[in-house]
């Protein structure tokens, strides 16, 4: 099974660069059944649908890469697209495409928000498509499982830049970025909690994917966060004074024991806020589970972690992806060495037994060997990977 995986994968490179060329008949070559539960991931946003039609998409990730199980990025952050890359190299209506501020790709239902409100595309033909239903209602038909991502900005950033309160705040008081907010703002909170709500309560899904950026890895000098009034406020619910401590640790960022306290607080607000959200989708969709994607490397030399504590994390998970992109640097001897050490040490927060996914990124300058070699790493991992995330985008053309 893993041989074959690994001959039906290594097709991928050619997928980015063949495609134009694939609108013959579809001649599937390998299809998941109920006894199959290796996953074959990949992810779609609207547009890419609107252009290349879905049936043929689908065609051509079943028959191609062997594809089985696929999301939407619903709430998808400002980008250029194709990401570094100049234009898509087979997209038949358009060479680039400048994804909006965090604009939905599907229908919100707008009771179930306060005071921040989902925002729909400028555009019309975004905004007049349910893209997710269209989605779910043709990968459900092709039995494949089904998902859907809020990226790294749930919320607009052009909103929070208006909105100083939900900032995070440096030590100073001072906003630091900008445009992310604080995990322990009420008003986000209860945003994100409506969003995963009303994506499990309307929707056929399998699992939410969440990878957004919470706290960031600055130390306290350099900008870490956060001090907002909302982070004292939790913090003094959970017995640490962190208002006392702001004046300690700006003398001495490594006083003890406030830098520990508040490195801790930043890990339990993350935790508390993924638990949230996943009771929320739980209570609506019971077959439908938060999944994690971790774009953050553990374990990643002296730089302080990023405010998420894996393992207080994982009861409130259904799987884990480790979203790692090794080959697009091309370089030719790669070892995969931060993947297999990232692999080990989440398998070990999670346990044995949780749906755990490697990324894989045939994109950039990935070569179909270094392909094969990172889907190698994945496949033969003693953490058990039970399926493989394709990250696709374009491959650089031959020089
Ligand atoms: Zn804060």
């Amino acid at each position: 099974m893993k041989q074959y995986l690994l001959i039906l994968l290594a097709s991928v490179c050619g997928l980015v660069a063949q495609a134009k060329a694939q609108t013959t008949a579809w001649k599937p070559v390998w299809k998941p059944d109920s006894t199959s539960e290796f996953e074959v991931g990949t992810q779609i946003r609207a547009w890419t649908i609107k252009d290349e039609g879905l049936t043929n998409i689908l065609d051509n990730m079943q028959s191609m890469a062997g594809v089985n199980n696929l999301y939407m990025v619903v709430v998808m952050h400002q980008e250029h697209r194709p990401f570094q890359a100049p234009e898509f190299p087979h997209n038949p209506a358009r060479d680039v495409w400048n994804a909006e501020d965090s604009r939905v790709t599907f229908f919100p239902d707008m009771k179930r928000y306060g005071k921040i409100k989902p925002l729909l595309s400028d555009h019309k033909w975004i905004r007049d498509t349910d893209w997710l239903q269209l989605m779910v209602d043709s990968v459900r038909a092709r039995g494949l499982r089904v998902g859907a991502e809020v990226s790294h900005y749930p919320i607009p950033k052009g909103l929070i830049r208006k909105n100083p309160d939900w900032q995070m705040k440096k030590i100073d008081g001072e906003s630091w970025n900008g445009s992310r907010f604080c995990a322990n703002n009420p008003v986000a909170r209860e945003y994100l909690i409506a969003l995963f709500g009303d994506l499990a309560a309307n929707y056929d899904l399998d699992y939410i994917q969440t990878c957004q950026y919470l706290f960031n890895d600055k130390d306290i000098d350099e900008g870490g966060t956060c001090f907002c009034r909302h982070c004292i406020a939790e913090a003094k619910r959970t017995g640490f004074d962190l208002e006392a401590a702001i004046p300690v640790l700006k003398k001495n960022k490594n006083a003890q024991p406030e830098r520990n306290n508040w490195l801790t607080l930043r890990r339990n607000s993350t935790t508390k806020l993924y638990r949230q959200i996943s009771e929320k989708i739980k209570e609506e969709n019971p077959k439908c589970h938060l999944r994690l994607n971790d774009v953050f490397v553990w374990g990643g030399g002296d730089a302080i972690d990023y405010g998420m504590d894996i393992k207080a994390l994982a009861p409130y998970l259904g799987s884990l992806v480790n979203q790692d992109h090794q080959e697009q640097r091309g370089r030719k001897n790669e070892t995969f060495s931060m993947r297999i050490k990232w692999l080990q040490t989440n398998r070990k927060f999670i346990g044995p037994d949780m749906h755990y996914v490697s990324g894989i990124a045939p994109r950039m300058n990935a070569s179909p060997e270094l392909v094969r070699a990172g889907i190698k790493v994945a496949l033969e991992h003693p953490a058990k990977v039970n399926g493989l995330a394709l990250d696709p985008g374009r491959r650089r053309p031959a020089e």
